[in-house]
């Protein structure tokens, strides 16, 4: 379970004292805040606090003494343009603080962002819950035969089962052996020391669950998004990507539109690559062979045509 309901009854508390303030509100986003959604089997994304909005970045652009604002038309203009031209910096004024909850091996992909600032859930604190990432039947899948760093068709039958209830055996027995380890009192009932939380947790598995607070500008966001919304990112940290694309929808919608029309549905072409568009727009026939291109290269540029 993703939230339980104290938990819960926490957000809704909050949600129902707002307070007034002369700062710049998205109302997009006010509708989302602090509301958990939920992510794989346990996880969730949930907003603890923004800054800025479409016309802040505007506003930074033009480095305004006021709203900024000219018209929506004319906001829309300069948003497009500052992202077709890769202009960072007005697109760092916004930011965004996200309570995330994720698999441990979720987390190891997602903290390779370096510019974004994090606060993590304590195991040697705290004791972690018995919560695993179990993959839904659909996404249990074969190794990749033509990618290396991807998964294949989905498993079926006896096999799939089988791998289901390994994960859930070994995620089980790890969690039992880390209670045994960390109780105050031992197999036969008798009192024991109990072993350090900072080294009990070691022998769990990677599919347990961590929690952290991530605060990121709108501009290194946008990276992070576009290389994990992307087709190429594993399945259990794309599905983050995606419900964060949705909130950033709702926060600032003409950056969003502008990123999804520039970097999630654009493309990036090299020289030889632009060259073999101009000489196929020409009516040549350009084929990997006389592409100048390497296979992997010309694979990846008919993917873009497609
Ligand atoms: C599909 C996919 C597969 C991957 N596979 C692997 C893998 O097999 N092994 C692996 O180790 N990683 C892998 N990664 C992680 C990847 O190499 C990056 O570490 C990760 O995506 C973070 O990107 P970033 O450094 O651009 O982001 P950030 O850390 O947020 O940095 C953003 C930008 O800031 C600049 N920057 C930040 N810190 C520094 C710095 N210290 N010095 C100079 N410039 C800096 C860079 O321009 C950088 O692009 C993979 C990522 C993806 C999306």
């Amino acid at each position: 379970m993703p939230i339980s309901p104290e938990q819960q009854a926490e957000i809704d508390e909050l949600r129902r004292t707002p307070v007034q303030t002369l700062r710049a509100t998205a109302p997009g986003m006010e509708a989302h805040l602090y509301t958990a959604h939920p992510v794989l089997d346990h996880g969730f994304v949930r907003v603890i606090d923004y800054m800025g909005d479409d016309a802040a970045i505007c506003q930074a652009a033009r480095v305004s003494y006021g709203k900024g604002t000219k018209s929506v038309q004319n906001d829309e203009g300069l948003i497009r343009y500052l992202m077709r031209h890769w202009h960072s910096t007005p697109f760092e004024m916004c930011e965004i603080k996200l309570h995330v909850k994720l698999p441990v091996f979720v987390a190891r992909q997602w903290i390779r962002h370096r510019t974004a600032n994090v606060n993590e859930y304590s195991a040697r604190y705290s004791i972690l819950d018995r919560e695993f990432y179990i993959p839904a039947p659909e996404h249990v899948n074969a190794q990749s035969v033509v990618n290396n760093q991807g998964r294949g068709g989905v498993l079926e039958g006896e096999e799939a089962a089988r791998v289901l209830d390994i994960l859930k055996a070994d995620s089980n027995r790890a969690y039992d052996h880390y209670e045994q380890m960390i109780g105050e009192t031992g197999p036969d009932g008798a009192p024991q020391d109990g072993l350090a939380r900072e080294l009990a947790r070691m022998n769990l598995p990677s599919n347990i669950y961590t929690q952290w607070y991530w605060k990121v500008d709108l501009h290194n966001l946008f990276h992070f998004l576009r290389l994990r919304a992307d087709a190429h990112a594993q399945y259990e940290i794309r599905v983050y990507a995606d419900t964060i694309c949705k909130v950033v929808a709702d926060w600032v919608p003409a950056a969003y539109s502008a990123f999804e029309d520039y970097r999630l549905g654009g493309a990036t072409l090299s020289g030889k690559a632009l060259d073999c568009l101009r000489r196929m727009l020409k009516g040549e026939e350009v084929t990997q062979e006389n592409s100048g291109m390497s296979k992997g290269e010309w694979r990846e540029f008919e993917g873009v045509l497609r």
